[in-house]
């Protein structure tokens, strides 16, 4: 558990306000879901509410198949097994350790490739240089739901015979000209932790295109099990619980709300940054339907405070922001010998890592958002 120094500190005028809060529908439309659970004691194993989830995920998403997990770390973790990936997977350095990690629990090893500095996404064109004889995949991030850039990532991995595993755990709901971002490449993996703004408390899914690779991931995430009495394969226990399956469907019901919610806080905080000084945005593809996840800025020199010094004073008002993500994974102690995590080779997400600072962004009214950049403003020195 985190410590709260402000909780107590009569000085805060205000309660601490975090960089996200996990949204929780009224209880008492939890509670006959929870009846239903009682009375059939089906508590797990794909039991109905599995079911219903998966199917009311595929067609809320517009995708064709649906595979549900306890967590997203556990369903990137099977993608990979699900393609038989071996050998060298190329990926971003600018994600949450999850990506990587995922590929050492499968014996891979990550290759990183720099970002576009404009979106914070793999820089195509840097991935064909990286690709070798021992290039297995690619395993590229939609970072805080920015869409990739897919065309050219398709390009590559078509004339370079590779499968594309994309961690969407950042990218629920994402949609370019009506089509969900889920269905590009071979396989997307989403996070549901509490978050995430689609949750389940802890939970993820597998999407994928075509049956016998539900099938095929089904197994894997419960023990390799085709059947009661034959297993094919040393597959895991990557399965959903029913409880988290009904408050899946129940997160359902809200979740258009939220995302418009979440929109107005991107929106208002996009009109009070405006005339701040030293802050900058990354790019946002204005055709997609956004995701409104999170909240990053790049603080910049003409900001006249380093971002760490940012980050700091704000917790001290009582703001609470996050440096999603610093420090790259590329320089974390299990990756950081690793001849692709040489820091040469990734400047500008070097670069990014060191300035960015994600704002606290949920999906209740109110004036956060100008309470937020009212204290940045003070930080500048620039009067409201
Ligand atoms: C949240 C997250 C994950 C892992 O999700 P869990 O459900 O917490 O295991 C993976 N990748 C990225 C980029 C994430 O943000």
């Amino acid at each position: 558990m985190r410590t709260d120094p402000m909780r107590n500190n009569p000085a805060m005028s205000r309660p601490p306000l975090y960089v996200t809060r996990p949204y929780l529908p009224p209880l008492e439309e939890f509670t006959p879901l929870l009846r239903e659970i009682w009375d059939s004691r089906v508590l797990t194993n794909g039991g109905p509410f599995h079911q219903r989830l998966e199917a009311a995920l595929a067609e809320y998403l517009g995708v064709p198949h649906v595979a549900l997990f306890n967590n997203g770390t556990v369903a990137l973790m099977v993608a990979l097994q699900a393609l038989q990936v071996q050998g060298e997977v190329i990926t971003t350095p600018y994600t949450f350790v999850a990506t990587p990690h995922a590929l050492l629990w499968n014996k891979l090893t990550p290759v990183f490739v720099d970002i576009d500095p404009r979106t914070g996404n793999l820089d195509p064109a840097l991935i064909e240089e990286a690709i070798s004889e021992r290039t297995a995949a690619i395993l590229p991030v939609h970072c805080y739901g920015e869409p990739c850039d897919t065309a050219a990532i398709a390009e590559v991995a078509r004339r370079r015979r590779l499968p594309v595993i994309y961690d969407a755990a950042h990218a629920f709901g994402v949609q370019r000209d009506g089509r969900s971002l889920l269905l590009e490449g071979d396989l997307s993996v989403l996070s549901f932790h509490a978050t995430k703004t689609f949750h389940t408390f802890e939970g993820g899914a597998v999407v994928c295109h075509d049956a016998a690779m539900k099938r095929r991931i089904d197994d894997l995430k419960n023990f390799g099990f085709r059947n009661q009495i034959t297993v094919i394969e040393a597959g895991l226990n990557g399965k959903m619980n029913e409880m988290q399956a009904a408050f899946g469907l129940l997160m359902l019901n809200h979740i258009d709300e939220l995302r418009e919610r979440r929109a107005a806080m991107v929106a208002q905080y996009d009109a009070l940054l405006a005339g701040v000084p030293g802050i900058a945005r990354l790019a946002r593809d204005a055709s997609a339907r956004a995701a409104n996840g999170y909240y990053p800025v790049l603080i910049e020199p003409g900001f006249g405070l380093h971002r760490d010094e940012v980050h700091r004073r704000l917790e001290a008002k009582g703001i609470f922001t996050r440096r999603y993500f610093y420090p790259l994974v590329s320089d974390m102690p299990m990756y950081r010998d690793l001849p692709s995590a040489h820091p040469l080779r990734l400047p500008r997400a070097r670069a990014l890592a060191d300035s960015v600072l994600c704002l606290p962004l949920h999906a209740e009214p109110g004036d956060d958002a100008e309470r937020v950049v009212n204290a940045l403003r003070e930080l500048a020195g620039v009067c409201a």
